[in-house]
């Protein structure tokens, strides 16, 4: 139940389906002073051993449209969720197509690709509060998303989410202007939303492991964010560096610090780097956590030790 396809038990372990099951699930767990975990599609955890408490598997499956909004239910899987709202004639998903994983996680490290994060779609979260004990909504500016980060990801444990809704649009999808996605489109005079996801999709598929085949959790690392002075001093030493402004700071290309420390492609026995994508930590099999940590740690302290520069893991390390 983890796309790494890393080895691990849980002590407890239940699938719930609706809102009474997960308040329930919970309920039974504070009873046995229990640590729980959600899991969705377990496509953003790094399992280091066995999970000693009670895991809730998420299966709530419901979608309603009320005006621009579809509501989700947090176990519908993301990809469909976005073909869904493609086919009921919506745009506003498309950059998102094929992102693994369920709806629920979505909002916890505020999912993005091709320039569009999870945000921008005016989400609104509907969780069980476990301070509150209650069920309520929370709106974006609550959820205080930011790049790969949430609420939900810094007080991680408080909230369940149960639903979330997204206001999309009914008109044409604006243009990715990514180029491997132009270069895809080039050939269609006003792409779809439904051209666009398939689009993404293709590109995806030849950019990434499919975690089927070969095990990974997609980016390993977050780009990471620097003030503008260390942005500057980095580009003088290093002139080649992509760096990219990101909201009064710098965001530098994680995979392109781990290539230049010679780590695409390398092999540590049963765990690695894809060859294709430096950022991309893949578990070959047989392996464990543990030794897909010890290179993550390789890695940060190669990357550290030439260009001063801390790199964070994105997937959850449990
Ligand atoms: C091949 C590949 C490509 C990827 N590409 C991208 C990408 O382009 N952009 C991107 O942003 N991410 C990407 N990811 C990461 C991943 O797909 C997303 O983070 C996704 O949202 C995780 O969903 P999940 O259901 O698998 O979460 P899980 O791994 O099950 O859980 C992730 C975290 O969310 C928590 N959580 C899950 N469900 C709930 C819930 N209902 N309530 C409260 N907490 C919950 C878990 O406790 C955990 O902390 C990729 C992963 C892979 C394997």
């Amino acid at each position: 139940m983890n796309t790494l396809g890393l080895p691990a038990r849980a002590r407890y372990f239940c699938t719930v389906t609706c809102d009474a099951d997960a308040v329930e699930a919970l309920g039974w767990a504070a009873e046995r002073d229990l640590a729980v975990l959600v899991l969705g599609g377990g496509s953003n955890c790094v399992f280091t051993g066995d999970v000693d408490g009670l895991v809730i598997h998420m299966g709530i499956q419901q979608r309603s449209i009320q005006g621009d909004r579809i509501e989700f239910g947090a176990g519908e899987n993301w990809d469909a969720a976005v073909r869904f709202s493609i086919d009921q004639g919506f745009s506003g998903l498309e950059c998102l197509a094929l992102i693994p994983g369920s709806v629920g996680a979505a909002p916890v490290q505020n999912i993005g690709a091709y320039g569009v994060e999870l945000c921008q779609l005016a989400p609104r979260v509907r969780v069980w509060d476990r301070h509150a004990q209650q069920s309520r909504w929370i709106d974006s500016a609550e959820a205080e998303y930011g790049y790969r980060d949430s609420l939900f990801k810094r007080d991680i444990g408080r909230f369940l989410i149960l639903s979330v809704s997204l206001k999309l649009s009914r008109q044409a999808p604006d243009l990715p202007s990514y180029p491997d996605l132009q270069a895809e489109l080039s050939a269609l005079a006003a792409p779809s939303a439904r051209d666009i996801a398939d689009a993404v999709t293709r590109v995806r598929r030849r950019k990434l492991p499919d975690p089927a085949v070969l095990g990974n959790a997609g980016s390993f690392f977050k780009n990471p964010i620097v003030v503008i002075g260390v942005a500057r001093e980095l580009k003088a030493q290093y002139p080649e560096m992509p760096q990219f402004p990101h909201q009064g700071e710098v965001k530098l290309s994680a995979g392109w610090l781990i290539d230049q420390c010679g780590f695409k492609g390398a092999v540590r026995g049963s765990v690695g780097v894809s060859p294709a994508h430096a950022l991309v930590l893949v578990h070959h099999g047989g392996g464990t956590g543990q030794d897909l940590m010890a290179l993550a740690r390789e890695i940060q302290r190669s990357v550290f030790e030439r260009y001063g520069v801390q790199l964070e893991p994105e997937p959850r390390v449990i």
